[in-house]
């Protein structure tokens, strides 16, 4: 039997082979190797499909928290709610900017953050919360920004692994007062390289990321706020450019697939299949089962050829880097 390895980066590749090295190709002709042109046209194509007005492009995903969590702010004394079950990124750039991380447990059936326990961890000092679309389905928004809304909170969206994701037609990355993007390579729109956005529909924090991306630098040489440099790299832009416009179909694909598990895996003793709430677009990043034999459950897959991996093995709180 062909072995099934857990992700292959090379055939996405394959399938857009001709429009990515053109796209590449381009970037090199034009001379722009810096901000530009392409990354211009890439966050104007990007707004338009997640329906906000701005998006910035920066570095990576992290970057993406860490610079909206700064433009808004936060920082030492504040508290902001994150999901104990996520990946670390989502609590290290709450911890990159002096403020402090508060777990809040997910729900049983969609795994991501429970809106009620949400509230309860509320405090005088917390200032935010980031939601995250954990592997692909969207977290409860709407009464996830109907409790921040009462207590004054700004709302985060973790988008890293749920590009295209809807609830009710709105796309995630729309519900928050900004939300962060990964295009690292695994990711449903993936680079050949670390980039990230940040979508917002405020004018005035997509002005203050826009500074803080770049040196603080409205133009060249002067330095209005002590920015890092965080720029999204136009060669991943016109990456991004070309793989935006199959985003939809190959979220399809991933449907279609994920139909056919489900149908599948249907009465299948001890194990717990993902579920997709009503109104709900998942897109699949990752078809996340649970089992009460785990262990024993991968070692079979991965005698039959089939790749796994735990997403994630250790929880940020239990991990040597919050040993506090
Ligand atoms: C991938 C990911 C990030 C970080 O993205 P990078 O581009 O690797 O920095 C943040 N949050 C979540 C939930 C992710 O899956």
């Amino acid at each position: 039997m062909t072995p099934i390895p857990y992700l292959d980066l090379r055939a996405p590749y394959m399938e857009l082979r001709v429009e990515l090295d053109a796209a590449i190709l381009g970037v090199l002709d034009a001379g722009t190797y810096i901000l530009g042109e392409e990354v211009e046209s890439f966050e104007r194509e990007y707004a338009e499909y997640i329906g906000v007005k701005h998006c910035i492009g920066v570095a990576n995903g992290l970057e993406a928290l860490v610079l909206a969590l700064q433009a808004r702010g936060i920082g030492a004394g504040d508290e902001v709610l994150v999901p104990s079950n996520t990946y670390i990124a989502t609590w290290l750039a709450v911890s990159a900017v002096g403020a402090r991380p508060v777990p809040v447990e997910p729900e049983e059936d969609t795994m991501n953050m429970d809106p009620g326990l949400m509230e309860a961890a509320i405090t005088s000092r917390t200032r935010a919360v980031i939601p995250v679309h954990l592997y692909g389905l969207p977290a409860r928004m709407d009464l996830i920004g109907e409790i921040a809304a009462r207590h004054g909170l700004f709302v985060l969206e973790d988008a890293a692994q749920s590009h295209g994701a809807s609830i009710g037609g709105r796309r995630t990355g729309a519900w928050g007062h900004a939300a962060a993007h990964s295009f690292y390579p695994t990711k449903n729109l993936g680079a050949f390289g670390d980039a990230g956005a940040v979508t917002t529909d405020d004018d005035d924090l997509a002005a203050r990321l826009r500074l803080l991306r770049n040196y603080g630098s409205p133009r060249k040489y002067i330095h209005d706020v002590k920015g890092g440099n965080s720029r999204l790299d136009p060669m991943q832009a016109a990456v991004l450019r070309v793989k935006l416009k199959v985003l939809d179909e190959w979220n399809e694909r991933r449907s279609s697939l994920a139909a056919l598990y489900l149908e599948a895996l249907r009465d299948c003793p001890g194990l717990r299949v993902p579920v997709a709430s009503e109104g709900m677009t998942h897109v699949w990043h990752i078809f996340a089962v649970r089992h009460e034999q785990r262990d024993a459950l991968q070692a079979k897959l991965a005698g039959a050829g089939i790749g796994t991996l735990i997403h994630y093995p250790v929880p940020p709180h239990l991990s040597g880097a919050y040993r506090e």
